[in-house]
């Protein structure tokens, strides 16, 4: 896919908190790929995304591919909330932050599908999957039975 204008990715990601450090992971959404700055100089990943390393202080930073595999850090069930695309609070609405297998402690928080909230604990192994919203696609996690760390 040929890279589009940041005025048409602003567009296509109205309201979300777009910056010149987070530019590169929406338009990489676009593509239904999940991406986390790297650290070039030392290999830390970093997200949410800044202009510098926190390790190495480096300011050679890479947008690159996680492999969307992880554990289930945190859960909360929203019960209520601004509406959106294809959320229904009334189920509740189940936001999970996962760590991902690239790295302890870089986490990405988005929503669990193809599951009922029952399953849906800390310590749950994940991998990425997308859905369309607000016609643009969203990454969200999928449950990983079997597969035990
Ligand atoms: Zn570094």
């Amino acid at each position: 896919m040929e890279a589009i204008s940041d005025d048409e990715l602003w567009q296509r990601f109205a309201g979300e908190p777009i910056s010149h450090d987070s530019a590169a992971h929406y338009r990489a959404r676009l593509e239904r790929r999940l991406v986390i700055n790297r650290c070039n100089a030392c290999g830390t990943w970093r997200h949410p995304p800044k202009p510098c390393c926190p390790v190495c202080w480096s300011t050679d930073i890479v947008p690159t591919d996680v492999s969307g595999n992880g554990t289930i850090h945190l859960v909360v069930f929203l019960h209520q909330g601004p509406p959106a695309d294809g959320v229904d609070f009334t189920t509740p609405h189940p936001v999970v932050t996962v760590e991902l297998d690239d790295q302890p402690g870089v986490r990405f928080t988005s929503t669990v599908v193809g599951t009922t909230n029952d399953e849906i604990t800390i310590g749950r192994r994940v991998t990425l999957d997308w859905i369309e919203r607000a016609s643009v696609p969203l990454p969200v996690f999928r449950l990983a039975d079997g597969i035990e760390r």
